[in-house]
């Protein structure tokens, strides 16, 4: 295969107007041929700037090294050492602002594709039954994890593997948090995936039990003193949607992008067979401009609705990744930019018929360094849609925090926790993800499971 070195090999796609119409995944990945092309750009730094922006420091280099030989279940050994979740990672990380935006090929021409060719590594283990080896003997120490989630699956994975004995307590009845019930399938399938990530980290001997609710079914003071658990570990996210307070907002066909998004993934809305469908609206408003907007737009307008966004700022300030908004327009979704809902408007019967807007404009730099939305006085309009979706982000739930004896914290409903352990104000309780940063990516969830693991380890070590 030819090789521009200052290219990226290109990666096949299913066709923009065949999958507006599925659920399919529409990036399709790296054969064996690409992967060893694409590897052999990669010059092997010996101070490998992709590593540094890594949060769970990947032996990049000493990867691509062996997917460039062709070994690739060395390669696949090389990152299971620092990932329990490579096959997720590989489809969702913003490669663009961690690894790739180092990489020093990055500077004259394009970056390695380090995360399409990390995807084909755990594709290809995958295809070939390789699991992730477990290291060391039972130590016979108990650690209960909540949320199962990249955070806790991951802290719980490297614990396994230093010899604790590791329950995961899962609320939900699917394992996987925002990975099973918020990315929707279309970006990372659920069990050609998902699903045989997780059964890696019960191979480890991690135990999970779904449809436990802890600070309703039980305490982390109860797991402790009862249970006899030396350490627990929370990565219970950040699944609070927040709304814009608006007129109108309670109406029929409101909905959160979680719940939107958690109704089509994890209650198969999208299926037809399906006993719990959703509510198919002919046309629809998502109202954000970031990744969750991007997934609940993209998967109504799969559901067969007219979708348009409506964002706050312009073009260069969404927050989305820059691929997402790219396949988003490709597929026909409509960008409603600087335009800002004011009311939400019911018809007789309470169900929604149009979203009141006005115009805006940038003016100066806010806190965020971003120009600050201004509205254009007198510019209201009325977009005739008959769904809402709000995308606002979300905030951690505060029913952990508001039943747990001594556990601190922050005015966001952040649980406090130090950045290199995990350790929080209360002993033997460590938290990281959304849960502690509020609502954040899956690698920085599964950097803070890592960090917590560790510092689970020492003070388990030290007691
Ligand atoms: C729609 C959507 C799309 C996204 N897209 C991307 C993307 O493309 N790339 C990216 O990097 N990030 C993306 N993110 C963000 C990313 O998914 C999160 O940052 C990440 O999943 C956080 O991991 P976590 O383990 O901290 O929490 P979660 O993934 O939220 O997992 C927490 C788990 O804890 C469980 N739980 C909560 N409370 C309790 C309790 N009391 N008892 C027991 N269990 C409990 C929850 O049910 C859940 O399963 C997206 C998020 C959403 C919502
Ligand atoms: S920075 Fe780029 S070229 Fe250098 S080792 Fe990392 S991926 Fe390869």
């Amino acid at each position: 295969m030819e090789v521009d070195v200052m290219k990226k090999i290109p990666v096949r796609e299913q066709d923009a107007k065949e999958r507006a119409t599925n659920f399919e995944e529409v990036c399709l990945g790296y054969n064996a041929d690409e992967a060893m092309a694409e590897a052999s750009r990669c010059i092997n730094c010996k101070n490998a700037q992709c590593v540094k922006g890594c949060p769970v420091n990947i032996d990049i280099p000493g990867f691509i090294s062996k997917v460039k030989d062709g070994d690739f279940k060395e390669a696949y050994d090389v990152i299971s050492k620092s990932s329990a979740l490579p096959a997720v990672c590989g489809r969702v990380c913003p490669q663009e602002s961690q690894c790739e935006g180092k990489c020093i090929r990055g500077i004259k021409g394009e970056p390695i594709s380090i995360g399409k060719l990390e995807r084909f590594v755990a594709d290809w283990a995958t295809e070939n039954g390789i699991k992730p080896a477990v290291d060391a003997p039972s130590n016979g120490k108990k650690v209960a994890v909540i949320g199962s989630g990249p955070a806790g699956l991951t802290c719980a994975g490297d614990l396994a593997k230093m010899g604790y004995d590791v329950t995961i307590y899962e609320a939900l009845h699917q394992p996987g948090g925002v990975l099973v019930y918020g990315i929707p399938e279309f970006r990372l399938p659920k069990e050609k995936v998902v699903a045989k990530e997780i059964e890696n980290v019960k191979s480890l001997g991690v135990k999970i039990e779904t449809n436990v609710i802890v600070g309703k079914s039980i305490t982390i003071d109860e797991l402790i003193e009862e249970e006899g658990f030396d350490a627990v570990f929370i990565g219970s996210g950040a699944g609070l949607p927040k709304f814009m307070g608006i007129k109108g907002e309670t109406a029929n066909g409101v909905f959160s992008a979680n719940e939107y998004l958690t109704r089509s993934n994890l209650m198969k809305a999208f299926d037809s067979k399906s006993t719990t469908p959703i509510k198919v609206g002919k046309k629809v408003a998502v109202v954000g401009g970031g990744n969750v907007a991007m997934d609940a737009a993209r998967t109504a307008l799969r559901l067969g609705s007219e979708v348009h966004i409506i964002y706050r700022r312009s073009e260069e300030e969404l927050p989305a990744r820059v691929e997402e908004v790219h396949h988003a327009k490709e597929e026909g979704i409509i960008f409603d930019l600087l335009t800002n809902p004011v009311e939400i408007i019911e018809d007789e019967n309470g169900w929604v018929s149009g979203i009141k807007c006005i115009r805006m404009e940038l003016g100066e730099p806010d806190a965020s360094g971003r120009r600050r939305p201004v509205e254009v006085k007198g510019s209201e309009f009325v977009i005739d849609v008959d769904t809402v979706i709000m995308s606002l982000g979300t905030s951690p739930n505060p029913l952990i925090s508001s039943t747990t004896k001594g556990l601190e914290i922050n005015n966001h409903k952040c649980i406090i926790a130090t950045e290199d352990t995990g350790a929080t104000s209360k002993e033997g309780v460590y938290a990281g993800g959304d849960a502690v940063t509020g609502a954040a990516t899956v690698i920085l969830a599964m950097g803070a499971g890592k960090a917590a693991a560790k510092g689970i380890d020492e003070y388990l070590q030290s007691k």
